[in-house]
């Protein structure tokens, strides 16, 4: 007996697009795309604030079956991402299987398959359910008193508004992160003033991120798709050297992290100013912040520092704890986001009604990021400690997608009706996980968004090859199976 599983993949970002081109490219046809924004590309299609760029090289951070030569920049801003998102849908045929403005609100395992509820009341019914909703989702905005009191423009930088002006205003951002410091370096030349508000210093590391990719690159490689994929594959390899770092203490982390305090010494050479920006903990313990041009806006004349902790959000500007006031015209939130959300708030239910919150009460859990116990025929692509600082996430959203492929030709084969993983196989593989996190970099005493509310750190601990060895074949001791009726 054969026949064709329905699948609804929930989200279009890179996780989304690598699974519905990986399962469409192994013959399945039955599949439904629900995306809530109003264009594929996940946080490329929601972050638009100025100086949005991706700091992980663009030749890199493409997908194995999308190889695009023609980047403008080494490093491209995100709109070029996004557009190269969507010419993957276009290419792929995916606008067919898709939803756009569909936001899921409730998933419910009926026993044989899953009930799929949008929230302006659509349905969908399907026998397979997976959530690829991403990490970087939902913004968080912190509860500083007076903020909503703000007499001029504010934004969060994940929910920019493009008519917010920025030249000639006083503008203050919060916010260090990968985000604060590419949109502080974007709007200093064009504030009047700016200030940013610095609750940790972080290590910001020197790279000449605004480097342009010379077109003759483009042809050459356009003409040489061998070449082009050659350098694709040096470069996979050579990124291993972000997992050996982050993973195993070594002297090449030593040396990663000599440079970064390297990069601090050599930009900054005011004393004063440097004390303030030095972190007290090791570089690369939080998400590596990269950029070539911070420090340079952090020097300007029109630029400043804001160390003391910030009080209140007043209708005139921010007041800090020192007492000072700054008046701003204009407040920019780069404050990060909920992280550990993944498919919440979503009410999912899964095997006899239990719930996604009650199980993740304790914080969010899976199997080799991809499989939860209670939840069968259910996947999860770049969920539950993916390797957001460590491993290229579209390596690893095709490598899950294509260990999903394998169950799916199961149930097509009709050995199996359902497949639910274990909850022994979830613990052990969460301990063994929790044990090899403990040399990691991640875990040298920083507070970072990788650390959930308990304390542990939501990353892969280990390098690409144990990652693809661990979802290279399902292993059926790690599974309930149901064998097709
Ligand atoms: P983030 O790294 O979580 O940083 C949030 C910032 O907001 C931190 O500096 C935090 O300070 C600050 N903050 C939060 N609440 C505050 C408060 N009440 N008062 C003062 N400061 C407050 O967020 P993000 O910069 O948006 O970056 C998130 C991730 O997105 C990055 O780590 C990266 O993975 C990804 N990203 C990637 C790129 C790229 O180029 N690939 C670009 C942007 C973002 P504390 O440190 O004190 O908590």
């Amino acid at each position: 007996m054969s026949r064709e599983p329905t699948i609804v993949i929930i989200g279009a970002g890179i996780a989304g697009i690598a699974t519905a081109v990986t399962l469409q490219r192994a013959g399945f046809r039955e599949l439904t795309i629900l995306e809530k924004g109003a264009d594929v590309g996940g946080v490329w299609h929601w972050n638009r604030y100025p100086g949005l760029a991706c700091d992980v090289p663009s030749q890199l951070y493409q997908f194995s079956f999308a190889p695009k030569p023609d980047w403008s920049s080494v490093f491209a801003p995100g709109a070029e991402i996004q557009q190269y998102l969507r010419d993957v849908v276009d290419r792929f045929g995916l606008d067919r299987y898709l939803r756009l403005n569909a936001e899921v609100v409730s998933a419910e395992f009926t026993g044989a398959g899953w009930c799929v509820v949008a929230a302006d009341g659509r349905r969908w019914e399907a026998d397979f359910l997976i959530a690829a909703t991403g990490v970087l989702h939902h913004p968080y905005t912190p509860p500083i008193p007076g903020l909503d009191t703000f007499g001029g423009q504010v934004a969060h930088t994940a929910r920019w508004d493009d008519r917010i002006e920025v030249r000639g205003r006083r503008i203050g951002v919060i916010g260090n992160g990968s985000t604060g410091v590419q949109v502080v370096s974007a709007l200093q030349p064009e504030a009047a003033e700016i200030t940013h508000f610095v609750r940790t210093p972080q290590w910001v590391m020197s790279v000449p991120t605004t480097l342009r990719q010379p077109e003759l690159i483009g042809r050459l490689l356009s003409a040489r798709p061998g070449l082009n994929r050659r350098l694709y594959d040096v470069l996979l390899r050579g990124s291993g050297i972000l997992a050996d770092v982050a993973t195993r203490p070594s002297w090449r982390r030593r040396l990663v992290q000599a440079y970064a305090r390297w990069s601090l010494r050599f930009q900054v050479r005011d004393a004063q100013l440097r004390r303030r920006l030095t972190p007290d903990y090791q570089p690369l313990c939080k998400r590596q912040v990269i950029s070539g041009s911070y420090y340079r806006a952090l020097r300007a004349d029109n630029a400043r520092l804001v160390t003391s902790p910030i009080d209140a959000v007043t209708t005139g500007g921010v007041r800090t704890a020192d007492g000072a006031e700054t008046a701003l015209d204009v407040l920019v939130l780069a404050t990060g986001f909920h992280a550990h959300n993944y498919m919440r708030p979503m009410n999912l239910r899964g095997r006899d009604g239990v719930s996604i919150d009650d199980v993740w009460a304790k914080g969010p859990r899976a199997y080799r990021m991809t499989a939860i116990p209670g939840f069968p025929n259910f996947f999860t692509v770049l969920g539950p400690n993916s390797p957001t600082g460590s491993i290229l996430l579209q390596y690893s959203a095709e490598l899950t997608a294509r260990y999903i492929v394998k169950w799916l030709k199961r149930f097509r084969d009709g050995n199996i009706d359902t497949v639910e993983v274990t909850e022994e196989a979830t613990t052990s593989f969460n301990d063994d996980v929790a044990a090899a996190l403990g040399p990691t970099v991640w875990n040298t005493g920083c507070d970072s968004w990788y650390l959930t509310d308990e304390g542990t750190v939501d990353l892969w601990p280990y390098d690409r090859k144990t990652m693809t060895a661990m979802l290279s074949e399902p292993d059926d001791r790690d599974f309930h199976v149901t064998p097709a009726r």
